[in-house]
C-alpha cells in the first residue's frame, strides 16, 4: 500500500530545505520503487498567514492522515510580535503533542569529512556516533501545577517536574529497541540522588531493562553526563533521558559535531508515526539565498525511511549518498573550508540524487 508523507515546509529556510529533500524522496521513487506520496500543508508562520493559525486544522488532518511528517523549520521576525498562541512555535508544540510525538530521537554523527568543525580536539569526536532518546511530552514542561503567584508578599514562580509509570515505560522501550539495532548500550540520565521523580524513572528504567538482557544498561547523573558529553562523547551509544535534561544535553551533542546544518530528528510516537525535521531553525538571516545546508533534512528522511517505513536499505542509501558527496568536497556555505567545494542550497540536493543512481 502506498504510504503517505505530509510535507510542511514552514518558514525561512523552511521551503528551500524541504524541496531538497522532496528531489531525494522523488528520486527514490523513480530508481528504486518507493511506494509513497507527499502532500504538502502550511505550519508556523506560513500558516499564519494562510489560516491564521500556526497549525490549521487542514494541516493537523492532514498530519493526523499520513504516516510521517516531513517538517522544515518555523519562526521569523515577522511573526515575534504575535500574541504567544499565534506564534510559529506554537504550531510545532501543539502537533508534537496532538499526535503524542513522545520519543525524540537525536543522532549525533560526526563525519569524518567534517572532523574539523568540532570545537573539541579532533580525537576526542572523531568516529563520534551517539543517539539521543528524549522524552518529549512530558516532564517539567508540562506538569502542573505551574504558574506565578503571590506567597508571604512576594511573587514565586513554580513547575512540576511530573512523569507516570507509563510515560517512562514506552520512552525507556524505544531506546532499549534502538539500543538493540546499534552498539547495544544505553546509559538513563537522570538526578536520582536528589529528585524523587528521577527516583521513580530509574526505577522503572531498571525494570523495562530485564526484558532486554542483551543491553548493557547504565545510569549517570544529569550533571555528570553534561561533563562526559564533552570530555568523553565516544563512551555513549545511546543515552535515554527525560524532556529537560533531553533538551540541554540533546543540543550540547549536536555541537560536538559542529555543523547545525547536518543534523537530523525523529519525534515517534507508539506505533512508529513521526515527525522528521532538521534540528536547527528558519535561519532568517539567509533564508530566500539558496545559501542553506539541506542534509539534515535529507538525513531526516533517512531517520524516517528507518524508523518509520523499516526500509533500512533505502535509509543506508540516503546516509551513503550524503557520505559520497561529502567525501567529494562539496559543501555550503556553513560547512565549507578551504580546497572543497562550495555549492548553493540546490546543487548540494542535486549532488545528493546524483549520487543515489
Ligand atoms: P537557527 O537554527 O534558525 O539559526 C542559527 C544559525 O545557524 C544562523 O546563523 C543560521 O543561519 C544557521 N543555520 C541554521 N540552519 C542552517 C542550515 N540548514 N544551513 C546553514 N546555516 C544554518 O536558530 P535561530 O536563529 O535561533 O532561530 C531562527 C528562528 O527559527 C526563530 O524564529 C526560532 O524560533 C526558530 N526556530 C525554529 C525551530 C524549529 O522549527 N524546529 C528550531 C529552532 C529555532
Amino acid at each position: 500500500m502506498t504510504s503517505k508523507i505530509a510535507v510542511l515546509p514552514g518558514d525561512g529556510i523552511g521551503p528551500e530545505i524541504v524541496r531538497e529533500a522532496v528531489k531525494v524522496i522523488d528520486a527514490l521513487k523513480a530508481n528504486y520503487g518507493l511506494d509513497v506520496e507527499m502532500e504538502q500543508g502550511a505550519i508556523g508562520g506560513a500558516g499564519y498567514d494562510a489560516a491564521g493559525d500556526p497549525l490549521p486544522a487542514a494541516t493537523l488532518e492532514l498530519a493526523k492522515a499520513s504516516d510521517a511528517i516531513l517538517l522544515g523549520a518555523v519562526g521569523g521576525p515577522k511573526y515575534d510580535q504575535l500574541e504567544r498562541d499565534k506564534r510559529p512555535e506554537r504550531g510545532l508544540l501543539r502537533i508534537r503533542k496532538e499526535l503524542n510525538l513522545f520519543a525524540n530521537l537525536r543522532p549525533a554523527l560526526l563525519y569524518p569529512e567534517l572532523a574539523e568543525a568540532s570545537t573539541l580536539k579532533p580525537e576526542v569526536v572523531s568516529g563520534l556516533d551517539i543517539m539521543i532518546v528524549r522524552e518529549l511530552t512530558g516532564d517539567i514542561y508540562f506538569g502542573q501545577p505551574r504558574g506565578i503567584e503571590e506567597r508571604n508578599g512576594e511573587r514565586v514562580g513554580f513547575n512540576t517536574m511530573l512523569y507516570s509509570e507509563s510515560e517512562v515505560r514506552r520512552v525507556a522501550h524505544v531506546a532499549f529497541q534502538i539500543a538493540m539495532k546499534r552498539g547495544k548500550k544505553l546509559c538513563s540520565v537522570e538526578k536520582a540522588n536528589v529528585l524523587e521523580c528521577s527516583e521513580l524513572w530509574k526505577e522503572i528504567v531498571i525494570e523495562v531493562g530485564k526484558k532486554y538482557p542483551q543491553v548493557e544498561l547504565s545510569h549517570m547523573y544529569v550533571d555528570n553526563a553534561a561533563m562526559q558529553l564533552v570530555r568523553a562523547p565516544k563512551q555513549f551509544d545511546v543515552i535515554v533521558t527525560g524532556n529537560i535534561f533531553g533538551d540541554i544535553l540533546s543540543d550540547a551533542a549536536s555541537m560536538l559535531t559542529g555543523s547545525i546544518g547536518m543534523l537530523p530528528s525523529a519525534s515517534l510516537d507508539d506505533n512508529d508515526k513521526g515527525m522528521y525535521e532538521p534540528i536547527h531553525g528558519s535561519a532568517p538571516d539567509i533564508a530566500g539565498q539558496n545559501l542553506a545546508n539541506p542534509l539534515a533534512t535529507i538525513l531526516s528522511v533517512a531517520m524516517m525511511l528507518r524508523y518509520t517505513f523499516g526500509d533500512e536499505a533505502a535509509a543506508q542509501r540516503i546516509d551513503a549518498a550524503v557520505r559520497q558527496v561529502l567525501a567529494e568536497g562539496y559543501r555550503t556555505a556553513d560547512i565549507y573550508s578551504e580546497g572543497t567545494q562550495r555549492v548553493s542550497c540546490a546543487e548540494m540536493g542535486d549532488a545528493v540524487v546524483a549520487a543515489l543512481r
